[in-house]
């Protein structure tokens, strides 16, 4: 018999995160056939119930306070837990992100369950569902099987293939009610960073920068290139360090770890800490001065070369697609 799986849907600016309807994808896969139970926490969010039914869950559960508009693990813990005692979930999945990061451990303690975090695949062997995550900085990959108990995992962003939209689905949307209490931190106010664009975290193509950029102005090739291809721009710690841009563009082990279908890593020399979080992306292509960078040993195409030569000139071919 299959189980009843409980999946958190991650909104941003009032629409639903990619990795949301990946993690209907994984519930799919732990439910074997069972039940997957969408949850939103927030405020006004049960208009996004459909969009979640339509990637696959069964149903929606809301739950919904003015003290939910902001994150706090004191408030979703709150609500999430109001979602798990009335349910009685047999599995969990939440995406891979700065919140599910934060939320995921602090539920799993509550109802005792192991966490299979970070998790890049689910499949099912031998009727066991079978997870697997990267270990050692993205070296070598792990299998996990969930014995017994809730079966509960984060599932990395852009790894697990959502399943095809199909607006013809319905399901029932029912909010729980809860009172939120007792918020140790509350959020006043927060203060963004100006938007540029796509998200890093879920970028189909990143064009990363490194110290080999020599400077912020030395970004802008790469900037034009990614507008070109739609993607987003990503930096080396050597390019933060040195100011050329923001820490929140870092890729690495410090850093975001990353999986677009296409990396193009411009004057960076591939250091073990960098490759860390982003040598699990699908196509890599390097674009370095020194043949013997240590980038080209993961990358798919190398190219050797300045790199204020072959941007440009990517850009202006990728123009003409
Ligand atoms: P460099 O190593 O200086 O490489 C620059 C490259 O640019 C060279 O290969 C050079 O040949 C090439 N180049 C120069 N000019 C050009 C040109 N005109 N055209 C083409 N190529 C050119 N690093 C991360 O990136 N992310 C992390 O999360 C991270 N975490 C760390 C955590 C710890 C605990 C430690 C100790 C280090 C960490 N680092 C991290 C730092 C890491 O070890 C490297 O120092 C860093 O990645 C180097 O950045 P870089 O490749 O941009 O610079």
């Amino acid at each position: 018999m299959g189980k009843k799986v409980l999946v958190l849907g991650e909104a941003r600016d009032g629409q639903l995160r990619n990795v949301s309807f990946e993690a209907i994808a994984a519930g799919k896969k732990v439910a074997q056939g069972g039940e997957v139970i969408g949850v939103l926490i927030g405020v006004s969010v049960a208009s996004l119930a459909n969009e979640l039914i339509q990637y696959g869950a069964d149903r929606v559960l809301t739950v919904e306070d003015e003290k939910l508009g902001q994150y706090t693990s004191d408030g979703f813990s709150q609500a999430f837990m109001a979602v798990v005692e009335q349910e009685q979930p047999e599995g969990i999945v939440f995406g891979h992100t700065a919140l599910g990061k934060d939320l995921s451990p602090k539920i799993a303690a509550k109802i005792g369950a192991g966490l299979i975090s970070d998790a890049t695949f689910v499949g099912e062997e031998d009727g066991e569902i079978v997870f697997t995550r990267p270990i050692y900085s993205g070296k070598a990959f792990e299998k996990i099987t969930a014995k017994e108990g809730v079966v509960f995992s984060t599932v990395r962003p852009n790894n697990i293939e959502p399943l095809e939209k199909d607006t013809s689905r319905t399901g029932d949307v029912s909010e729980i009610s809860v009172s939120i209490t007792d918020l140790r931190t509350v959020i006043q106010d927060v203060v963004r960073k100006a938007a540029d664009g796509v998200d890093l975290s879920e970028a189909k193509v990143i064009i990363a920068g490194g110290r080999g950029a020599k400077s912020e102005e030395g970004f802008k090739p790469l900037k034009e290139l990614a507008d070109v291809l739609g993607g987003a721009v990503g930096a080396s710690r050597g390019a933060c360090d040195a100011d050329y841009c923001d820490y929140s563009l870092q890729i690495g082990q410090t850093g975001k770890v990353v999986t677009p279908d296409l990396y193009i890593a411009c004057g960076i020399s591939g250091a073990i800490q960098h490759l860390a979080g982003m040598s699990n992306s699908k196509v890599i292509v390097a674009i370095n001065k020194d043949p013997e960078a240590n980038i080209f040993n993961v990358a798919d195409y190398g190219i050797v070369g300045d790199l204020f030569e072959v941007v440009p000139m990517l850009t202006e071919e990728f123009k003409k697609i």
